[in-house]
């Protein structure tokens, strides 16, 4: 039996076993959190991850170990990846763990981002925004997500309460960007270095935290979705990537205008003709707005990811009509109104709702895309 090894038993895990099980593999989870949502239904040893006992017990017998969640040591992925084959590899945790290495890792591969400086100290701060003018937004270069750990400064009067708030670890500083819309490519590339992209995806936030996510993103051009392809392919190759990569846009208008309006870094120049695309950051793993591929897509991310870890071939990403999600946040609506929605397929995590957690989504799916409309329009009917 082969048997995959992933840290962290969250709900990505959870949906990674679900894919994997028809293709008769067997899972065993890492993760401290008592009650994940994967063991429910696969092993779980719970543990730290810095524990190497812990790291050796996780490990014996397993054919691969991926990750669901980035935040892992890289000490505990270099230890395991001693023992057994790890993907993706190390470097990608690495570069996707650090706001400051990641941005800086783009933009050596020719990618365009928000201007970006690091800042370390109250001085560095003033300096920071001496270079990349208001508004803009400060956020610790580890550890942050669903909008966490981050701050927009409007006014020069902003700054001192959010170095007080933020202060205390490494910070990035970025340009505030004025986008069109936020989106998203999930790519993936085999242990032959075979690859195969996702059609861009159209995310929407509140507060910080993914509500929506359509695909394949409306109005997207032949040119703007190979814009992202190779941008993608540049970052998986450079890394040496195996598996799944989601990397976050901002789709900006292409004559500058996005840039922040005062005191834009006269220094600042977009080093690539890539100028429709800004990365914003990447995950080193399956992605929450890629979960419509389940039924809105040939293959999805989830049986993707497990196929290019175990060196099979990839499957075809092709879309099946268009496809919206929706995250359940806080709270389950009725499971019988969700399924009461032509096409509407419910998910949930097995986890206690508390404000802001996501609990679970749901994806609608449509042959045509008025069709889609009336259904999606159901669905966040029962979110609001
Ligand atoms: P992040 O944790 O970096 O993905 O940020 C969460 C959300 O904050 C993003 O999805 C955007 O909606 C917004 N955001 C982050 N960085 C910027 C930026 N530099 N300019 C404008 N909005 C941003």
């Amino acid at each position: 039996m082969t048997t995959v090894g992933i840290l962290g038993a969250g709900q990505l895990g959870r949906m990674l076993a679900l894919a994997g099980y028809p293709l008769g593999l067997c899972f065993r989870f890492l993760d401290p959190a008592p009650g994940a949502p994967a063991g429910q239904m696969a092993e779980h040893i719970q543990g730290d991850y810095a524990d190497t006992a812990t790291l050796e017990r996780f490990s014996a017998g397993l054919d691969v170990v991926t990750y669901e969640f980035e935040n892992v040591p890289i000490a505990a992925a270099r230890f395991l990846a001693g023992r057994v084959p790890v993907y993706p590899p190390p470097l990608a945790l690495e570069v996707a763990q650090d706001r400051l290495a990641e941005k800086t890792f783009f933009r050596s591969i020719g990618a365009a981002t928000p201007p970006f400086a690091p800042v370390d100290s109250r001085e560095s701060l003033d300096a920071a925004i001496a270079q990349i003018g208001l508004p803009a937004v400060l956020k610790t270069r580890r550890l942050g997500y669903d909008g966490k750990g981050q701050m927009v400064l409007r006014a020069p009067s902003d700054l001192d309460a959010a170095w007080a708030a933020l202060g205390a670890t490494p910070l990035i500083l970025e340009g505030f960007v004025r986008f069109e819309r936020e989106l998203s490519i999930l790519a993936a590339r085999g242990r032959g270095g075979e690859t195969a992209f996702y059609p861009l995806i159209e995310n929407h936030h509140r507060d910080g935290i993914l509500r929506l996510s359509l695909a394949p993103a409306p109005g997207v051009t032949s040119a703007l979705q190979a814009e992202a392809e190779q941008i993608a392919a540049r970052a998986l190759t450079a890394l040496e990537y195996v598996g799944v990569l989601a990397i976050e846009l901002f789709e900006v208008a292409g004559d500058g205008s996005w840039e922040v309006e005062a005191g834009a870094s006269p220094q600042y120049q977009p080093p690539s003709p890539i100028s429709h695309l800004l990365v914003n950051e990447m995950a080193p793993r399956v992605h929450n707005s890629g979960h419509w591929t389940i039924e809105g897509a040939e293959t999805s991310q989830f049986e993707q990811h497990l196929r290019a870890v175990l060196g099979l071939p990839l499957g075809a990403n092709t879309p099946r009509g268009h496809s919206a999600m929706v995250n359940l946040i806080g709270a389950l609506p009725d499971p019988s109104a969700a399924l009461a929605i032509r096409g509407a397929h419910l998910h949930l995590y097995g986890k206690e709702p508390r404000p802001a957690r996501k609990v679970g989504h749901i994806t609608v799916r449509a042959d045509a895309i008025e069709e889609l409309q009336a259904r999606l329009a159901r669905a966040l009917d029962l979110v609001r």
